[in-house]
């Protein structure tokens, strides 16, 4: 099969108090494992698809065959998100960027905290499943929120930092709360593997 599901990289229990640990072991072993999963699922039998990236199948949903189009366009991005997502938290994470990545959002959004304040703010409004995003659109550097498991990558955005705001994501440790989850995660940020995202998304 082609598509596999990345080991964590970091305990189940690494990001605890903000995120537990039974949270992270459904959600890496079962979610992302079922994504990849129907995302093979829906490739089988179109050899010419498997050795594809799933960027390009991402970026290039409209030339997919329509029978395969949705489960491509959920798994897919339900891959990409959670790869990015597991790598861009780390045990004793937090704090601040620096260097470029610090002064590109500075130079976008005001200040870290302007920054920090519109991706929570994003995360909150997205009603139901989805995501919030720091990206580059069109040469910007923005923050967007998507559906489901939609990358921005479908409509040639760019994303390197994003927050899953599933249920699934914090339900049990936080239920119906899902503005404290998203205060809380910016305790998990590896802000030196973010920096390196940005520096290949800006290419
Ligand atoms: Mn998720």
């Amino acid at each position: 099969m082609p598509f596999t599901v990345p080991p964590l990289p970091y305990a189940f229990d690494a990001l605890e108090p903000y995120i537990d640990a039974k949270t992270m072991e459904i959600h890496h072993d079962k979610h992302h494992g079922a994504y990849v999963t129907n995302l093979n699922k829906a490739l089988e039998g179109h050899a010419d698809l498997q050795n594809k990236t799933v960027e390009q199948l991402l970026s290039g949903l409209s030339s997919l065959p329509e029978s395969i189009r949705t489960a491509v366009r959920n798994n897919g991005g339900g891959h990409l998100n959670h790869s990015l997502f597991w790598k861009i938290m780390k045990k004793g994470g937090g704090g601040e960027p620096g260097g470029e990545l610090a002064t590109a959002i500075n130079g976008a959004f005001g200040s870290f905290a302007e920054f920090k304040a519109k991706l929570v703010d994003a995360g909150t409004k997205r009603f139901g499943s989805g995501w919030a995003w720091l990206l580059f659109r069109d040469g910007k550097l923005v923050i967007e929120s998507s559906a489901n498991q939609d990358n921005p990558i479908i409509d040639g955005g760019k994303a390197f930092f994003g927050v899953d705001v599933w249920e699934h994501a914090y339900y049990l440790k936080y239920q119906n709360r899902r503005p404290e989850y998203l205060e809380a995660w910016w305790n998990t940020i590896n802000w030196a593997q973010v920096a390196e995202n940005f520096a290949e998304a800006k290419k």
